[in-house]
């Protein structure tokens, strides 16, 4: 990977030195991040944003703006956090410099930011194999628990929980492999959000994949700004559920559901 030369970890004045590398567009880009005001001077994530509101597309922290991002690109998002994240760091008055604890911690944090937990906003969605269904199925599947990794998108704080999928299929649906089920959750569950908008997104979107009779999804989790600070109570859980089509209408499919949810 050519970006890596871009920056050196710590962010710190020696990245001015970084000028004679080569002029691909990654290069000129990932350079003028690690100089936070050089005379190019524009941060990467300007460089992005632009592009974004060329199209007039929202970028809110639950929206996936992968197709404004380029190869290479995130590297140098990493380092732009990472410059930023340790700003964050004096600011709090934490001697970086002597404390061996807090030292690369502006680039952990940066790292895990982008390249972790909110990386569903800067990947693109995994590709999802569809079958025919062949074997014409269309009764009730039921998929979870699923576990869910998620921030707040109000303090930033780790989200934690399970899912559960319930697909009535169509004998006209196309089917997707169980894991796609894991991994489409997990890209939209790897942005800050709130947890009432991430159920509705993953319920528009598997409708949209798998044109079923119906969708229901049930989440259950743990908000970590309620137990880590604000009323600090430790128990307090939220669950949310999304019924669509035939689980909104039909009752008895919508019980069903529910109750099989308990054995678990
Ligand atoms: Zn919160």
């Amino acid at each position: 990977m050519p970006t890596k030369k871009i920056a050196s970890k710590t962010p710190s004045k020696k990245s001015t030195s970084l000028k004679p590398i080569k002029k691909t567009a990654i290069k000129t880009v990932a350079k003028k991040v690690a100089t936070k005001k050089s005379d190019a001077g524009t941060p990467l994530s300007v460089v992005i944003r632009r592009r974004i509101e060329a199209q007039k597309a929202r970028f809110h922290a639950n929206d996936n703006i992968s197709k404004f991002i380029q190869p290479g690109e995130l590297e140098g998002l990493v380092d732009e956090v990472a410059e930023k994240m340790q700003a964050v760091l004096e600011s709090l008055v934490i001697d970086t410099e002597s404390d061996h604890n807090t030292k690369n911690t502006s680039q952990r944090v940066a790292k895990m930011f982008v390249k972790e937990v909110f990386n569903g906003r800067y990947i693109e969605q995994p590709t999802l194999t569809k079958f025919p269904n062949v074997s014409r199925l269309n009764e009730l599947m039921i998929i979870g628990p699923i576990t869910v990794r998620s921030a707040c998108s109000h303090h930033l704080c780790p989200i934690m929980g399970r899912i559960w999928i319930g697909v009535l299929p169509s004998k006209e649906s196309a089917l997707i492999g169980l894991s796609k089920y894991s991994r489409l959750t997990e890209w939209v569950m790897c942005r800050p959000q709130i947890q009432e908008e991430a159920v509705v997104e993953l319920a528009d979107m598997l409708e949209k994949k798998i044109k079923p009779i119906g969708v229901a999804i049930v989440m259950d989790a743990d908000h970590f700004c309620m137990q880590w600070r604000g009323v600090k109570d430790r128990d307090s859980k939220m669950v949310n559920s999304v019924m669509r089509g035939a689980f909104l209408k039909d009752s008895n499919l919508r019980r069903e559901f529910l109750s099989l949810l308990d054995k678990r």
